[in-house]
């Protein structure tokens, strides 16, 4: 069988729906190719970031949170949920509106022209039947960070240097209900937000060296018991505790990846198939539905009538640098915090107790820095601004407690800290200005 569509969208994630669900809108005919639209049960994907709300209402699909006990979190403004259920509201969205149409099918290949070396569409497969050809003008690879067809139009590979450990509490006493945590600066980084009315999830970040020491699922649970117990709010540990007991422990790899320019006619890369970055700033949702914005703004019929045309080879190139106003500082950022937080170097580590001090000062200290974590400030430079101001401010604070005498081996340790500060951001600088 062939067909022929407007634009051919690999995976009913987060990006392939709020893609299709725009382009629909836009009049476009959208094929979207899942491989199980059975809810899905992970655990990634729970924390949606105030700004990635607000991209849910610029692509008309903010509906999508009605229905699936959607926690506010971060100030009311952030939700957080079962992923599997927000994912379903997304695929019923999508699929009920004209224009669309959802196929339960796993991605093979994709198609190329061999005159042209276009991608022209995909073989697929349903479940028990034969492959497939389906063809469109344009083909949107949007099958998520375990991505097994991105490897031909990307130069970089994911890594991981951590895994998510994630346990689901049973009413946890929460201090603050409907915050999210982020517990810094006790060994392993730990989230904790509510996920419904009576479940709060909790990741604890392992670094896969401490992993290959532990060896076992059992040793994990011991660790989780004698090592991350103890840092949780007291109110919540009688819960932590009953999940390590009796819950299901499950993990993610931390993957991250350096976003690459497409220059393959006929394809789009978006969300977590092009760049990925260490989830402990919970903004990989975020960044994705940015994604699907700019994309239907950049593709819209009115700048390109055609998704056949080249011009698409042009927007790509927009796509690729415009998306940086919104992806690099989430991207900047969650390396450089965890990079921040996981380190022994002692010069990072009286960064780590300096960065507490500077947002436990107030407002004023704390405010712009929560709004670039949510995604409503996009600008990197006020995040190098609260970067380097954290970085003079434990330089300051290390040098008004020590004695004189000390002085000169404290200003040895002042130039240290400036110098890993500036290490642990160029890393993700220099991914970001990749051509
Ligand atoms: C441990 C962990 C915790 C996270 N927590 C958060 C968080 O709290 N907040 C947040 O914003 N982000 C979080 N993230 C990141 C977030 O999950 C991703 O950024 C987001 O899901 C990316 O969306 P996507 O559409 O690109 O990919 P996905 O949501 O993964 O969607 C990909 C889709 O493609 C389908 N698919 C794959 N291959 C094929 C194929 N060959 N054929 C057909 N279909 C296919 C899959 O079944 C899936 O439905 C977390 C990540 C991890 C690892």
């Amino acid at each position: 069988m062939t067909s022929k569509y407007d634009a051919l969208v690999v995976g009913a994630g987060i990006s392939g729906c709020a893609i299709a669900s725009a382009f629909a809108r836009q009049g476009r005919h959208v094929l979207v190719v899942e491989r199980s639209l059975r809810e899905l049960d992970r655990i990634v994907g729970e924390l949606l970031q105030p700004g990635g709300v607000a991209a849910l209402f610029q692509l008309e699909l903010a509906h999508c949170l009605r229905g699936i006990e959607a926690t506010p979190a971060e100030r009311r403004v952030g939700r957080s949920f079962h992923h599997g259920r927000f994912v379903s509201n997304l695929r019923a969205a999508v699929s009920s509106q004209p224009g669309v149409t959802l196929l339960e099918a796993t991605a093979l290949e994709l198609l190329r022209d061999d005159r042209t070396g276009a991608v022209v569409g995909a073989a697929c497969v349903r479940s028990g039947g034969i492959p497939e050809k389906y063809y469109a003008s344009l083909t949107v690879l949007a099958d998520g960070a375990s991505s097994n067809l991105r490897s031909r139009y990307a130069r970089d590979r994911p890594t991981a240097r951590s895994h998510f450990w994630g346990l689901e509490m049973l009413d946890a006493d929460l201090p603050h209900p409907r915050y999210a945590y982020g517990i810094l600066g006790v060994g392993s980084p730990v989230l904790m937000y509510q996920i419904s009315a009576r479940e709060t999830r909790i990741l604890i970040d392992i670094p896969n060296e401490v992993y290959c020491q532990l060896g076992t699922r059992k040793s994990v649970r011991d660790y989780i018991r004698q090592r991350i117990v103890p840092t949780v709010p007291p109110s919540v540990q009688p819960s932590l505790r009953q999940a390590i007991k009796s819950g299901r422990l499950r993990s993610m790899p931390n993957s991250q990846m350096p976003s690459t320019r497409n220059k393959t006619p006929g394809l789009v890369i978006p969300g977590d198939a092009s760049n990925m970055r260490h989830p402990v700033t919970g903004a990989g949702m975020t960044v994705a539905l940015k994604d699907a914005a700019l994309l239907a703004e950049l593709l819209s019929p009115a700048r390109v009538p055609s998704l056949a045309d080249i011009q698409v080879l042009r927007e790509m190139r927009r796509f690729h640098w415009q998306r940086k106003a919104y992806s690099a500082s989430p991207n900047i950022l969650a390396q450089a915090l965890y990079l921040l937080f996981v380190s022994e170097d002692p010069a990072l580590i009286i960064m780590q107790q300096g960065f507490i001090r500077y947002v436990q000062e107030g407002e004023q200290n704390f405010a712009e820095p929560a709004w670039i974590t949510g995604g409503l400030v996009d600008d990197p430079l006020r995040l190098f601004y609260h970067f380097f101001k954290i970085a003079i401010y434990s330089i300051r604070f290390q040098l008004q407690q020590i004695v004189w005498l000390k002085l000169p081996a404290a200003l040895f340790q002042s130039v240290l800290l400036f110098g890993s500060a500036i290490a642990i951001v160029w890393r993700p600088i220099t991914d970001e200005l990749q051509l």
